[in-house]
């Protein structure tokens, strides 16, 4: 089976891998950030209340996301295996993890740690634009990650998105915070023997070698 955790900074290229191993493999991919997008853009009370600490790069509430992320894991599409991306984000959040998917049978095989500095990381934020229809996620920072037409998705052809949060003061905030909550997470699954590190710091297909390595 192919659960899988990526425990990762802001932008060190969750989504985008995730993206590749969704293709390959035929399995879920679950973001939270993206389940509590999705709520923004609906304009739900749930999504008003979330707005503002998302944009400025704040966690959202255990609770809340723990009940997106459960519902999300009861579809059909994950009995063939799922990956996280960016959830866990504290120990709390594993240990829930831990709880939810005992009980419905569906444990982690691999955490996947995509390693990557801060300076390295700001950049690909910065430039990052996401096409809402896809997913697709480009740069406009790298040549290889340009959409082909300015600021249009190469497949669906509509306009990129740039992420609210995808500013130097949030990026700051999030990569704080990735330091004190998230990265003790690498302990707690390398004590369960799940942790493999992959240097996610050169670029998209560097790091997609190494992770199908891993799952071979
Ligand atoms: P991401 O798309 O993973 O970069 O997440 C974007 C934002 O969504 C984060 O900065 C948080 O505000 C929120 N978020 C996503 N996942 C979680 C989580 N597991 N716990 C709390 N907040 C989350």
């Amino acid at each position: 089976m192919r659960n899988i955790v990526f425990i990762a900074p802001p932008a060190a290229g969750k989504g985008t891998q995730a993206n590749i191993l969704k293709e390959n493999y035929n399995i879920a991919h679950i973001s939270t950030g993206d389940l509590l997008r999705e709520e923004v853009k609906k304009e739900s009370l749930l999504g008003k209340q979330i707005e503002d600490k998302m944009k400025s790069g704040q966690l959202i509430e255990d609770e809340i996301v723990t009940e997106l992320l459960e519902n999300r894991l009861m579809q059909d599409d994950t009995n063939n295996g799922y990956i996280l991306d960016g959830y866990p984000r504290n120990i709390k959040q594993a240990k829930i993890l831990e709880e939810l998917l005992e009980k419905i049978n569906k444990p982690i095989d691999h955490v996947i740690f995509l390693e990557i500095d801060e300076e390295e990381a700001m950049k690909r934020a910065c430039g990052r634009l996401t096409c809402d229809k896809c997913g697709k996620i480009y740069n406009i920072y790298f040549d290889e990650m340009k959409p082909k037409k300015e600021n249009i998705c190469d497949d669906c052809n509509i306009s990129l998105t740039h992420r609210a949060d995808d500013n130097e003061e949030s990026f700051k905030k999030r990569f704080r915070t990735y330091m004190e909550s998230t990265k003790p997470l690498i302990d707690f699954y390398q004590n369960k023997g799940l942790l493999n590190v992959v240097d996610s710091s050169i670029n998209k297909e560097h790091t997609s070698k190494q992770i199908k390595k891993i799952l071979k």
